[in-house]
């Protein structure tokens, strides 16, 4: 069915819903599912609130707010929190599910739909007598834009946690070179990033042991992507 059907349907459905349940302020909140329905997915309380107010609507984002949360309860948003804290509304369309994939870099957010991984859910819960009910699938990594933009050599205090890399290169001087030799690390090892956070202290996984390096010394540390699936 066509996006535009759907949301005229959705917006009838409401109508009647909002209409029954004498929910006040109707025309405003009824504005306020257009400008939802008819924007991107995923957006913030705030970010509805711009839309609504660019909109020329006086409306609060408290008002957006307690509009969508009303929107959620009847079913017709939903949200999602993804790694980054913020609460992200969606269109809820009955019938259709997707899930997402997240790019730590640019926070772009990706929707997919899987037959096999939706079966295969139902079959591992069946395994465990266990009766699924719903499921959130979050994939976090790097998204393709953001791969293509990105050197294939970088260092590593500017890698992500969960990336497997391949030291090329130590640079700095030779004290470097020989504590970076000291703690067991070679040019050609195969690493993953166990944390980076803020750019500032990564921890490492080198065969099963875990290294912890300061900002420092990862500058000083080339490496290159080791691509999955290709
Ligand atoms: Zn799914
Ligand atoms: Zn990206
Ligand atoms: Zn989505």
């Amino acid at each position: 069915m066509a996006a535009q059907t759907i949301h005229r349907q959705e917006k009838e459905q409401f109508i009647k819903l909002f209409e029954k349940d004498r929910i006040d302020r109707f025309e405003e909140r009824l504005a306020v599912l257009e400008l939802f329905l008819a924007s991107e997915h995923h957006v913030t309380a705030s970010e509805l609130g711009a839309l609504v107010r660019q909109a020329g609507r006086d409306l609060s984002d408290g008002f957006v707010l307690e509009t969508i949360e009303l929107m959620c309860r009847y079913g017709f948003a939903q949200a999602n929190q993804f790694d980054d804290g913020q609460v992200r509304y969606e269109h809820r369309h009955l019938g259709q599910h997707h899930d997402h994939l997240i790019c730590t870099k640019c926070q772009r957010i990706i929707e997919f739909q899987e037959a096999d991984i939706e079966r295969l859910q139902l079959k591992v819960a069946a395994s465990y007598g266990f009766h699924m009910l719903q499921h959130k699938m979050e994939l976090y990594g790097i998204c393709g834009q953001c791969l293509e933009q990105r050197e294939q050599i970088l260092s590593l205090d500017a890698a992500r946690p969960g990336e497997r890399l391949k030291i090329v290169a130590f640079g700095g001087g030779s004290q470097s070179k020989l504590r970076l030799l000291s703690m067991g690390l070679r040019v050609g090892d195969e690493i993953e990033v166990i944390t980076n956070i803020h750019q500032g202290q990564v921890v490492i996984a080198l065969d099963f042991k875990r290294l912890v390096l300061g900002k420092g010394l990862a500058q000083k540390i080339r490496v290159e992507t080791i691509r999955s699936g290709r």
